[in-house]
């Protein structure tokens, strides 16, 4: 409660107690004066009767003394009697000073009546008779008698007057309670008002309040499950980081995108695309919902991907509408989302998201917001696996051929050396040969044609190697202008033919432009081991292939030949 209306609570109580003890002195006041009222209308009405028993024993003593009866005397008795009776009455009646005054004048004017009617009754009785009608005849006892009135009549009309002054008073008393208690009235009904306008107030402050709990319950209810969402989000989106940090290559990557990120990115469809390594295609690797999304397209056709940031699509129809998704069966949906998926400053692919979202009902900027980390997250897990992809590509790959290493080469032929003889018993026949390769005379080519038209042939050998096996077979740069092939799970008979096939398939390779120099048909010459026969292991097998390739040299090149011990 405010000071003011404290105050004001205050005032209104004060002058409720004031109007109260008005009210009650007013109350008061009529009562007295009605009180005197009463009284002094009841005191002219005992002077009347007192003055009718009067009359009375003056009557019953004239009949008495004139008829001489006893019987006539019964009513003077009872006269008097009355008479002592309402005389006590008058003077137990408390008249002002003057009334007082009047009165006594007027009692002794019934004493000395009494008196005189007393003597007569009782000279007569005493057989005085004459006397008693002497004393009558004096004309004294009527005297007294008009004396009597006229004092009654005095003694009335000072009443009268005393009545109308009471009356005065009992109506100024009347309207005096009647102003106190309409004053009461007001300030009650004034605190009535009051106090309902606090209770209304108070109530609607209350259900104003109750309501904006709710609302805040609601909101705080909300915000717990926003949490709760965003929470479960993050945890989502580490574990899918945990899992991509972990991830061998790309295609594990891209199983796991496809199970995780429809759930992280919320949206009711969307796809990703991964970028080829010739970096000219774009090819989708994940797609959920029913929306259609084409299977690859080239970086020019996403306005995301030129301009380098998020695109919302501007709606069906619209020339500025993203290029791949004009190819769509289905027409995208304005505010359809392309965005970039990069990091350190590399383009790895993009991601289209349909504006639907699904799952808990969060705010819009939310969703925005979790989108962007689970994006950011995505753009890094992939960028840091392309990095390692790449890393360990290097590590294990040669530079110049693009083919694998000689250290990749000695884990891989320990490898499947291992394979082969777990191989061993089921396939006896088929276990393993090792091609060692060499170039014919290269430094002549290289000193004829320049290092950098050698280089180019050597990387034309290589993809010519590579091309000619099987995709299970291993092809790696030993060194230099060397090669070696490592054929898993083939006879010696098939591995010669393979050997042979190489030999032609680079002789037949067309000669590397350089100008208007045309160089002759590079050649290869390949020493063959096989195990078991040859060698059980892969010191022993590459030694005895270089030995038969050492042959190979000397008989003349451009060959196949399969080790011989002592040969
Ligand atoms: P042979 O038929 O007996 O093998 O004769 P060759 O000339 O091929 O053998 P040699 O060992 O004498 O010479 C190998 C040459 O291969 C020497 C070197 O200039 C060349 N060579 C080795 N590595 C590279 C390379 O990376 N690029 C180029 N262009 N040439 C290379
Ligand atoms: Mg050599
Ligand atoms: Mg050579």
């Amino acid at each position: 409660m405010s000071r003011v209306q404290r105050t004001v609570l205050a005032a209104v109580f004060a002058a409720i107690l004031v109007a109260g003890w008005l009210a009650a002195q007013s109350l008061l006041e009529l009562v007295r004066a009605q009180r005197a009222l009463d009284e002094a209308h009841r005191a002219v009405h005992v002077k009347d009767m007192l003055i009718r028993q009067m009359l009375d024993a003056e009557t019953s003593q004239r009949g008495y003394l004139i008829a001489g009866s006893s019987e006539y005397l019964a009513p003077y008795h009872v006269a008097v009697s009355e008479i002592k009776q309402t005389r006590r009455q008058l003077e137990r009646m408390s008249p002002d000073a003057q009334d007082t005054l009047q009165l006594e004048a007027l009692m002794q004017q019934v004493d000395q009546k009494l008196a005189e009617l007393a003597e007569t009754v009782a000279l007569h009785t005493s057989g005085q008779g004459a006397q008693a009608a002497a004393i009558v005849r004096s004309g004294h006892g009527r005297d007294l008698m008009d004396d009597i009135r006229a004092k009654a009549q005095q003694f009335s009309a000072g009443q009268e007057e005393h009545i109308r002054t009471l009356r005065a008073e009992h109506a100024q008393a009347i309207t005096h309670t009647y102003l106190t208690l309409g004053l009461a009235l007001l300030t009650s009904v004034g605190l009535l008002v009051f106090v309902l306008a606090r209770s209304m107030a108070f109530a609607r402050k209350t259900a104003a309040n109750e309501c904006d709990l709710m609302n805040r319950n609601t909101e705080l209810l909300a915000q717990a499950a926003r949490t709760n969402e965003h929470n479960a989000h993050m945890q989502r989106l580490s574990e899918l980081g945990r899992f991509l940090q972990t991830c061998e290559d790309m295609e594990e990557a891209q199983g796991l995108l496809a199970e995780r990120l429809p759930a992280l990115l919320r949206s009711t469809s969307g796809a990703m695309y991964l970028m080829a390594a010739s970096r000219n295609q774009l090819r989708r690797c994940v797609a959920w919902g029913e929306r259609p999304f084409v299977e690859f397209f080239e970086p020019h056709e996403c306005w995301s991907l030129r301009k380098g940031q998020p695109f919302a699509q501007p709606g069906a129809g619209s020339a500025s509408t993203c290029r791949h998704l004009q190819a769509c069966e289905v027409p995208s949906p304005p505010g359809t989302l392309c965005f970039p998926v990069a990091s350190h400053g590399d383009l790895n692919g993009m991601l289209v998201l349909d504006p639907q979202s699904q799952g808990v009902d969060l705010p819009d900027a939310l969703v925005a917001q979790l989108r962007q980390t689970a994006l950011e997250q995505v753009s890094l897990s992939l960028g840091n696996l392309r990095l390692r992809e790449s890393l360990r590509q290097q590590s294990i790959r040669d530079a110049l051929t693009g083919l694998y290493n000689r250290r990749f080469l000695d884990e891989s032929l320990a490898r499947e050396i291992l394979r082969a003889e777990r191989r061993g018993p089921e396939q006896p026949d088929a276990p393993l040969a090792v091609l060692m390769i060499d170039v014919d005379h290269f430094k002549q080519f290289n000193d004829k044609f320049g290092h950098e038209l050698g280089d180019r042939v050597l990387r034309g050998v290589a993809q010519t190697l590579t091309d000619t096996v099987r995709a299970s077979d291993l092809v790696a740069r030993y060194g230099g202008e060397e090669f070696t092939v490592v054929l898993p799970n083939t006879t010696p008979q098939v591995a010669l033919e393979r050997a042979q096939a190489l030999c032609d398939a680079v002789m037949k390779m067309p000669p590397v432009a350089d100008g208007g120099n045309v160089h002759p048909p590079i050649t290869i010459s390949v020493g063959m081991a096989c195990m078991p026969d040859d060698g059980q292991d892969a010191d022993a097998l590459v030694q005895n292939a270089d030995a038969a390739l050492y042959r190979a040299k000397r008989d003349g090149r451009n060959r196949v030949v399969r080790y011989t011990a002592g040969g």
